[in-house]
């Protein structure tokens, strides 16, 4: 059965192709700077891979052009023809309070994902154009949308709730959302099959460019650490996570824009703001390490943060059968592993947890103690997932 999986960003579509029944993956490509004058395509099969320059217009244009890819490159081509091609299942951002769960597409799903838009106006709308374009070109192949908040639907209220004004949720739906649902997902899965459980405890850590944490009890998401939108919680490349909201009053009231405000929080903040290096941890713990102080600050802020939702989240479940590390930091800076949990011993966790460094194909313990918090790093997969959910749902 081939899954084709579509990631739609605001100006570029990532794509694979997966044979579900061989659990091979036979296609992986992207295509950048669509509704450019010159869009870049990126297409790799059986180990080959193309580099194209060529106008992309629009979404429907770009899947066209994926669909076309996946029938003409290669000796042979992963399909001879699109008919091929069992369902599309598509990363969607935001699903509000509507989905707690994947779901195939139709004319009321749409309307749905249209409306949470307003919660996130970058990318549902890009999402939206996405699904719009397969089913035109896919028409009566199954359409899955695979939402990033919905594994965080199971959070309680108290949990979800900001307090503020309870009519801002009521009327404006301001709550915390979560995002990263797929990614703590797949990790917590994974996790629950290692620790031999079918639904432990576990706190995940997705750190990448954007970080989340996500505190599960027995095996449900009941926390996590971004919010109405993902510039809460953990410091990250570019974004804040936490501060105190008065400090946007204090910088309106000091002559900044609301937007130039929103661009810093967002684009010149965290690992880079801090730094002034760079938004990749890699530069940055390179700086430190040469005298950088700056950089050096930005590395304990961000330990420093991590650390302390550890805490938060290892003192609401009592009892952590797990911690997870994922993401292109979590999955290789075992200086950063590290530095997030030296000191939390007494609350179960080995200092060593941090030592071994490497990319595994699969992941690896670095404390399988029975009678200590297991650590792990475990390379996530969003793009397996939402395979996995597509062919669940249609078949
Ligand atoms: P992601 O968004 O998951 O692809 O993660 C990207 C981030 O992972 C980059 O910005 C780097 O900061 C970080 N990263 C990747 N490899 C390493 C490494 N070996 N050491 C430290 N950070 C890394």
């Amino acid at each position: 059965m081939n899954i084709l999986v579509i990631n739609c960003g605001s100006s570029s579509v990532k794509y694979k192709l997966y044979d579900m029944t061989q659990q091979a993956e036979l296609a992986v490509g992207l295509i950048e700077r669509i509704g450019e004058v010159e869009s870049r395509i990126s297409h790799t099969c059986a180990g080959e891979s193309t580099e194209l320059s060529e106008a992309i217009g629009d979404y429907s244009v770009g899947v066209a052009r994926i669909i076309d890819l996946l029938t003409t490159c290669g000796q042979p081509p992963p399909l001879s023809d699109p008919g091929q091609i069992a369902g599309v299942g598509h990363r969607v951002v935001h699903g509000g309070e509507s989905f707690a769960e994947s779901v195939v597409v139709d004319e009321g799903v749409l309307a749905a994902i249209d409306e949470c838009s307003q919660l996130a106006p970058l990318h549902n709308p890009a999402n939206l154009a996405g699904l719009r374009a397969a089913m035109a070109i896919l028409p009566g192949r199954p359409q899955v949308a695979v939402f990033d908040t919905a594994y965080f639907q199971s959070m309680p209220p108290a949990a979800f709730h900001y307090a503020v004004p309870y009519e801002w949720y009521a009327e404006e739906k301001v709550r915390r959302y979560g995002f990263h649902g797929t990614s703590h997902r797949y990790v917590a899965g994974r996790a629950a099959e290692l620790v031999g459980r079918e639904k432990p405890n576990l706190i995940t850590l997705h750190l990448g460019n954007g970080c989340s944490m996500a505190c599960i009890r027995a095996g449900e998401a009941v926390d996590q650490s971004m919010g109405l939108t993902p510039l809460e919680g953990l410091v990250m490349g570019t974004r804040s996570g936490d501060l105190d909201p008065a400090i946007i009053f204090h910088l309106a009231g000091r002559g900044m824009s609301l937007e130039q405000i929103r661009a810093s929080l967002e684009k010149q903040s965290g690992l880079l703001g801090l730094s002034g290096v760079s938004r990749d941890l890699r530069d940055v713990l390179a700086a430190a390490a040469g005298g950088h102080e700056r950089a050096a600050l930005a590395v304990d802020v961000f330990a420093h943060r991590a650390r302390k939702y550890v805490g938060a989240f290892l003192a609401q479940l009592g009892t952590c059968h797990a911690l997870a590390f994922t993401g292109g930091i979590g999955e290789n800076s075992a200086a950063m592993r590290h530095r997030i949990l030296d000191g939390l011993e007494p609350l179960g966790i080995r200092l060593d947890a941090g030592r071994n460094d490497r990319r595994a194909a699969e992941p690896f313990p670095i404390s399988a103690d029975d009678s200590r918090i297991a650590i792990w790093v475990i390379p996530t997969d969003e793009e397996l997932m939402i395979a996995r959910d597509t062919q669940h749902l249609i078949a």
